[in-house]
């Protein structure tokens, strides 16, 4: 009985575990906070611009705080629940233009600015790379 516990406890570390569920927890609670945001401008965006948003995943990305498909659906890094409210918002409302413009041009930065008049300090103030 003690030998199998401890052969369980060995198979699966628990530190594995622990951020293994981390993780599951942390994603889960960007997923609700991104459809939150999402839902919030696309009060905005949805009848003043006709953006309709994909597929909206949540991942570990190691390099980017979100995407964008050229079919229109959305990645987030999970991380982007650390992000001081602002950031987070900004990352939101960036992809969420690019359903309209799939670009950086100065309509896209226009289009951004209709929700986030103050992008350009975000954006200065994070170590950006958004899609
Ligand atoms: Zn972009």
């Amino acid at each position: 009985m003690i030998s199998s516990r401890i052969r369980i406890r060995l198979r699966v570390p628990l530190w594995q575990t622990r951020s293994r569920k981390l993780y599951m927890a942390n994603r889960e609670a960007a997923r609700s906070l991104v459809h939150e945001r999402i839902g919030h401008f696309m009060a905005h965006y949805g009848p003043r611009h006709g953006i309709v948003p994909g597929r909206v995943a949540i991942r570990n990305q190691r390099s980017r705080w979100g995407s964008c498909s050229r079919k229109g659906n959305l990645n987030f890094n999970y991380k982007i629940l650390f992000l001081p409210a602002a950031a987070r918002d900004y990352v939101i409302v960036h992809e969420l233009c690019h359903l309209k413009e799939f670009n950086h041009g100065r309509r896209f930065w226009d289009l951004v600015a209709e929700t986030v008049p103050d992008y350009k300090a975000i954006k200065k103030g994070m170590r950006e790379r958004v899609g």
